[in-house]
């Protein structure tokens, strides 16, 4: 049987349009919209695309967006500073850095900076502590889009053998603090793969929902996953391809066709796990706002 299309398209969609709503309901009463400040620190061109569209679906559901774009010759002392007068501010909720950042800024310094409570990516160390503890917080975007992927497709990980593949800070480790849980739609029994785990697909086998953060264009292969399984391809990579526009096109770290004639459900790439990185900053975004307004 064809497995099911986890379409993190639509699913960010939906998410969106309830964030839209919520907060068409709540403006008025707090007398102003969420605020989403976004730092953007010279010309990386794939920043740029990022930054333009946080702030198109920010404008989207109703966000007051603000872009500080700065020269990449500015001083890691006039970066703080700018920091410091975003986290002051009454009307921004949440506060962006754009990463990365030019090699002479220090980007811990510039992200504990961030007051915990208007840092909607989720990468403060006090946000990554309230996570690991279970305490409320803001989850890092990408890692809080898997697991709402999995929640809007009714999968649930409680009880589910969850294999990640892939220990960044950004999202191996993230996932696996998330879906480890005890709470709703986690409660799972994670292992973590990383370059050194000795014979990966007899792990990868045993996994219910295998989630690959690796960076490495389709390495994930059938023979490295059962008919059961679950998988969420976070990998986002570009391989050359004359054929297309550009020159090139993007594949995940799942070779896709394949495991997708075997497995129970995937997500593709693209239209699987990016466009729920942005829908989760601005519900990130969103809480930050009621929050502060206590609405
Ligand atoms: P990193 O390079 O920081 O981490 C990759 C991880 O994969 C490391 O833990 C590494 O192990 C592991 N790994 C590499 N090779 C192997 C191997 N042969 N066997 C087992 N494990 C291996 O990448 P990120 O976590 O930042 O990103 C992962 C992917 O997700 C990338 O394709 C990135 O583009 C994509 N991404 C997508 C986002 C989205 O919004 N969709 C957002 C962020 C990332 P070790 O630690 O031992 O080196």
């Amino acid at each position: 049987m064809a497995a099911k299309i986890i379409d993190g398209n639509a699913i960010s969609e939906t998410i969106r349009r309830e964030i839209a709503d919520e907060t068409a309901r709540i403006k008025d009463k707090a007398g102003r919209a969420p605020g989403l400040a976004v730092v953007l620190v010279g010309e990386n061109p794939a920043s740029q695309v990022y930054v333009r569209m946080k702030g198109k679906r920010s404008r989207e559901v109703g966000f007051e967006s603000l872009e500080f774009k700065r020269d990449a010759a500015i001083s890691e002392e006039e970066l703080l500073e700018l920091i410091d007068d975003l986290n002051a501010r009454e009307d921004v909720d949440g506060i962006l850095v754009q990463l990365p950042l030019p090699d002479h800024i220090d980007e811990d310094k510039v992200i504990n900076r961030i007051d915990p409570e208007k840092d909607v990516d989720g990468f403060h160390p006090v946000n990554v502590g309230r996570m690991m503890t279970g305490q409320d917080t803001f989850f890092p975007c990408t890692p809080f889009g898997v697991q709402q992927m999995l929640r809007y497709s009714n999968i649930d990980p409680a009880g589910k053998h969850v294999v990640v593949v892939g220990r960044s800070n950004i999202v191996g480790k993230p996932i696996a603090a998330i879906l480890v849980q005890k709470k709703e739609w986690a409660n799972a029994t994670v292992t973590v793969c990383h370059s050194r785990t000795p014979d990966l697909p007899a792990v990868t086998r045993q996994a219910d929902i295998l989630i690959a953060a690796i960076g490495r264009p389709e390495f994930i292969t059938a023979d490295m996953v059962s008919e059961k399984a679950v998988i969420i391809d976070v990998g986002v990579n570009r391989v050359d391809d004359p054929s297309a526009k550009r020159g090139y096109r993007l594949v995940g770290d799942v070779k896709y066709d394949e495991c997708a004639a075997k497995v129970s459900a995937i997500s593709p790439v693209p239209g699987g796990v990016g466009p729920m990185t942005i829908a989760m900053l601005l519900s990130n975004t969103l809480k930050a706002f009621r929050k502060h307004t206590g609405l």
